[in-house]
């Protein structure tokens, strides 16, 4: 797969202006649904639609997709607006369904990118075709996982071939649904410049008040193109309600965004610097979320001592997490007195934090 520029050539064919953009419910419910969404985004910016018509459900119980008869909604969707239609696949059946049904663009799921029985499995269930593939990001963020995913279907013949970054599941809450992990598609887009990349919104933040952001982020990296969720009636969405946005809001969106130019060699700077400031502007934000999640530790302890009627500061404990922080501090090529500044710093602020619970009274 190695610089193979003929993967870049079906994003190239559609001849549309960035981003590419692909949308449409999470799950096709009804036909009228499906038709009443397409009919919304004709004409718009979007070229592929997207509808789930088998829906991987992390617990049984939830709504597990209406199945093969949505294929024929997709057809008559197709039909009437010319979109190409896109479904997520996860065994040979519905790749066979799919492909009956003439369905353009075929995506895999993150939770089947996790599995290479199943992954072998669509790819040998597509040689022979030559079908758009997407291959989501598995839930576990294992570049070699993902790649592998691509390189399967690579094996089987399929060149039309892109990524999706959903985003990656953690057990820590955090403000994401899944946290993006922006340095893993990064590190993708550096070994394969010519493999389509395609960034989910709705999947990593999980809210729609988060999807212009985020998007925008990915636009900022390069990225080739976006998915977002789209129903025409979000709130009573049978799945993913929180995460969808109306036609309406995606063409908001979709205006607000600013499109850089691609990195080119004469960009190449430009765009090498833009994607070190972005690792640098996350990590940032990491660095302020540590500290935070540092602090809330600090206070519980503070509580702690206040039972027991324990003193704030407790210079062993102290001295013992300098020395430490010194030596891990060394290991990363920082200087001790940066180290020492820092640490004063930190732990100033905790004694701050915990003086202030020590001080207020019970009642
Ligand atoms: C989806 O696109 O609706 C979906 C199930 O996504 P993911 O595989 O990213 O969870
Ligand atoms: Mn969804």
């Amino acid at each position: 797969m190695e610089n193979d520029k003929s993967l870049r050539q079906w994003l190239d064919e559609f001849k549309l202006s960035r981003p590419l953009v692909i949308a449409g419910p999470c799950s096709a419910e009804t036909e009228e649904q499906v038709l009443d969404i397409a009919r919304q985004l004709k004409g718009s910016e979007v070229s592929i639609y997207r509808a789930g018509i088998w829906k991987p459900r992390t617990r049984p119980g939830g709504f597990e997709g209406v199945g093969a008869i949505g294929l024929e909604w997709l057809q008559k969707a197709k039909a009437e607006t010319g979109l190409l239609m896109a479904v997520e696949v996860a065994n040979a059946t519905h790749v066979k369904l799919a492909l009956e049904h003439d369905i353009d663009v075929l995506w895999i799921g993150a939770r089947t990118t996790v599995n290479p029985f199943a992954v072998q499995e669509i790819a040998d269930a597509l040689v022979g075709t030559d079908k758009i593939v997407l291959v989501k990001n598995p839930v576990n963020p294992d570049l070699a996982l993902w790649l592998g995913g691509v390189e399967r279907l690579y094996n089987a013949g399929i060149r039309k071939l892109g990524v999706i970054h959903r985003g990656f599941s953690t057990y820590e809450k955090t403000k994401y649904r899944n946290i993006p992990e922006w340095q893993l598609a990064i590190e993708l887009h550096g070994r394969f410049p010519d493999l389509p990349i395609i960034c989910d919104p709705s999947h990593i933040t999980g809210r729609r008040d988060m999807i212009q952001q985020v998007s925008q982020q990915a636009l900022d990296l390069n990225y080739d193109g976006l998915m977002i969720e789209t129903h025409n009636d979000p709130d009573k969405a049978w799945s993913d309600a929180a995460q969808q946005v109306t036609p309406v809001r995606l063409k908001e969106i979709l205006d607000s965004l600013i499109v850089r130019e691609r990195i080119d060699d004469s960009h190449e700077f430009n765009g090498h610097l833009r994607e070190m400031r972005f690792r640098i502007d996350d990590l940032d934000t990491k660095i302020i979320e540590l500290l935070g999640k540092r602090m809330r530790i600090a206070d519980e302890i503070g509580g702690l001592k206040k039972e027991n009627n324990v003193a704030v500061l407790q210079n062993i404990r102290w001295k013992q997490v300098l020395e430490k922080m010194k030596e891990e501090g060394s290991a990363e090529n920082l200087s001790e007195e940066f180290i020492l500044r820092l640490f004063r710093a930190i732990h100033q602020e905790s004694i701050v934090h915990q003086e202030k619970i020590i001080n207020t009274s019970n009642s």
